[in-house]
């Protein structure tokens, strides 16, 4: 089993955070310092530390959070307009080795650059 994580504790209830969907493959959560007007981070239950560190058996994990994502996004009512980002190593911003994808939306994005 991998080391525990920020996203692992709060998934077990040891840290607080507000939780907006879960189901037995991943969470939710309201991102503690908002990028835009949304930004939620989904999480699978599965520590997987980056994105390069998933493997061919979590394939199906992988979708089911992009699925997830996608019906999240819709549900916070930010329509058709949102970004789903994943950040890998620290290079690219990543603060947390727990893979989770960015749900950012509630503004237009349509003249900005690819960064938050
Ligand atoms: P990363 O930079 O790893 O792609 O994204 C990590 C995200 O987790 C950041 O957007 C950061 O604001 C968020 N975050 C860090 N600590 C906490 C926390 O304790 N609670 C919540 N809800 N989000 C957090």
């Amino acid at each position: 089993m991998s080391e525990e994580t920020l996203f692992s504790k709060i998934i077990k209830g040891e840290i607080p955070a507000d939780i907006i969907y879960q189901d037995e493959h991943c969470i939710a959560i309201k991102d503690i310092a908002p990028k835009a007007p949304v930004h939620l981070l989904v999480i699978p239950r599965k520590i997987i530390p980056r994105i390069i560190d998933a493997e061919a058996e979590d394939q199906a994990l992988l979708g089911h959070l992009m699925l997830a994502a996608g019906k999240i996004a819709e549900e916070a009512g930010i329509g058709e307009a949102f970004r789903l980002i994943i950040n890998n190593g620290a290079g690219a911003g990543q603060t947390v080795f727990h893979l989770h994808v960015h749900i950012l939306g509630g503004k237009n994005f349509s003249e900005s650059s690819l960064g938050f």
